[in-house]
């Protein structure tokens, strides 16, 4: 899972992992994930689909080929 990116919303200072905090630059409160989050590139919906794809299809692939030499050796 790639980091992502969040700059001040202000002076556009890289502030990832300083989101909740004031920014060092020019002293913005304003927390880029609160701009952000809804026009995120990516819907969440959507990473949450590739996650699960991510997770489930080394299993299913696990799952499968053990199938078939439970089968093949029955
Ligand atoms: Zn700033």
């Amino acid at each position: 899972m790639t980091p992502l990116r969040l700059y001040c919303p202000k002076c556009g200072y890289d502030r990832s992992g300083l989101a909740e905090s004031p920014c060092p630059e020019c002293g913005c409160r304003l927390s880029p994930v609160d701009v952000m989050g809804p026009t995120s590139s990516v819907p969440p919906t959507i990473q949450f689909a590739c996650a699960i794809a991510i997770f489930l299809l080394p299993a299913l692939l696990f799952l499968g080929s053990a199938l078939l030499a439970f089968l093949e050796g029955s």
